[in-house]
């Protein structure tokens, strides 16, 4: 998905339109317990554009002074935006701030919209004219408070966004990504695979935009890992901001099948490795969790329980995903993680027979009877098919939806799970009315 940055001294609204923006978009009704958000960082949609939308303002970045602040938020949106929302306040006009950072925006060659913020009614719009002499792109009067003019500048915003770029694999070329904060040994856990072996490591590396990714083939089944680009591109702006690896993160994890989220096994979890796999879990992607440095912890006969016990305890909501243990410093272990990487992959693409779905239904509601609501009405199962695969999608028809609550959904999905074993895939169950 590309990417929209929003752009702006403090203060100009920008925060206010995001949420507009992120309030725009057509929401798909789910319950997602346990999932963290990150407010900076959403989806968002507009005319069939499906982005990514990000708010650079709340990007904490130690204690620059402000306009320091300002200039690298700049920055970090050229680099990693698609299309950036500059954003001014049209009650004050035209600062020397704004031109400073319309200078850095100058300079990027990204796609620009100004967003003059704050013209509540129309009588404000000649004020409009002074910010076209900044030179960076077409501007659009807005309110987000009254959320006047998003409409417009949203069309003009996706209409510079890049065509979709397809990638070259093949249908069954394994797409994986290792994700997880700074140190936890990604790169030297893509390391080791590539130097296991029978593992043939393609010498053209494919290259998009965004990421180098590298392809692989081991017993005649070909992979690619999507390098985060975090991995091999350093730098201090990056370093600085922990928040901001959440985005190449999300890129990654986009163009992923299979996600191994990596855990430092020395340090625990922290709420930022929640955040990530969150996101891997809400994009639907398969997961697969890695406490990676298993050599360097103290073990007795129950250590390895009781991690797992921390794991599933942080990570509700991927009660799905396998762990494995290993260490890429030592290789212990990592002859099962290839395996492991292909059967949650198995998982995230299996399609079952319709007959044997609605059997299993049948049974799960026969051991455990339907809900009733307050006035006593039944949930009626009449008829569940699958409707799509990675993930699993199950379309569920009934007499009424809203009585399918979501502790008796989790029930089907358990059973579902159970009968077919999916593993390390979620699986998606949505409710239709009969017709
Ligand atoms: P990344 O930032 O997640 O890509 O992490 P790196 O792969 O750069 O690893 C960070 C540090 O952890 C390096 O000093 C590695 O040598 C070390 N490291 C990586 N994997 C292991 C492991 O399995 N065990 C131990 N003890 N150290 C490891």
């Amino acid at each position: 998905k590309p990417v929209l940055a929003i752009v702006g001294r403090p203060n100009v609204g920008k925060s206010t339109i995001f949420n507009r923006i992120v309030g725009e978009r057509v929401a798909i009704v789910e319950d997602k317990p346990g999932v963290t958000r990150d407010r900076i960082y959403s989806s968002g949609e507009w005319l069939e554009h499906e982005f990514y939308i990000i708010d650079t303002g709340g990007i904490e970045i130690g204690d620059e002074p402000l306009f320091e602040q300002v200039r690298i938020q700049a920055e970090l949106a050229i680099e990693e935006a698609d299309v950036i929302c500059f954003v001014v306040n049209g009650r004050e006009g035209l600062t020397a701030a704004d031109e400073e950072v319309s200078q850095i925006l100058q300079r990027s060659r990204k796609p620009v919209v100004v967003a003059v913020n704050k013209m509540d009614d129309h009588s404000m719009h000649e004020k409009l004219y002074e910010f076209y002499s900044l030179g960076v792109g077409e501007v659009y009067p807005i309110s987000g408070s009254h959320g006047l003019g998003i409409g417009d500048l949203l069309d003009h915003a996706v209409e510079s966004f890049p065509k979709v770029e397809e990638d070259a694999y093949g249908e069954d070329t394994i797409r994986m990504s290792l994700i997880g904060r700074p140190n936890v040994g990604k790169s030297s856990l893509v390391n080791a695979i590539l130097g296991e072996e029978r593992v043939i490591v393609s010498s053209i590396p494919g290259t998009t935009r965004d990421a180098i990714d590298t392809p692989f083939t081991k017993d005649d089944q070909e992979y690619v890992v999507i390098d985060t680009a975090g991995m091999r591109k350093r730098g201090k702006v990056y370093e600085s901001t922990e928040k901001y690896s959440v985005l190449r993160a999300l890129k990654a994890i986009e163009r992923s099948d299979v996600v191994l989220v990596v855990i430092n096994a020395e340090e625990g979890i922290i709420e930022q490795d929640k955040k990530i796999a969150g996101y891997a879990h809400e994009a639907g992607r398969a997961i697969l969790i890695v406490v990676n440095k298993w050599d360097a912890v103290e073990k007795d006969d129950k250590t390895m329980r009781e991690f797992e016990q921390k794991i599933r305890d942080h990570f509700l909501f991927l009660d799905y995903a396998p762990i494995i243990f290993l260490s890429a410093l030592t290789k212990r272990r990592l002859q099962h993680l290839l395996p492991a990487v292909n059967q949650v992959s198995e998982s995230h693409n299996l399609r079952v027979q319709t007959h044997v779905l609605n059997d299993v239904i049948v049974d799960a509601v026969t051991m455990n009877p339907t809900p009733t609501d307050h006035g006593g009405r039944r949930l009626r199962i009449n008829y569940s098919t699958q409707v799509s695969v990675a993930p699993p999608t199950f379309i569920i028809f009934v007499n009424d939806p809203e009585l399918l609550h979501f502790s008796y959904k989790r029930y089907l999905e358990n059973k579902i799970r159970e009968a077919f074993n999916f593993v390390g895939t979620p699986i998606h169950i949505i409710a239709r009315k009969k017709s």
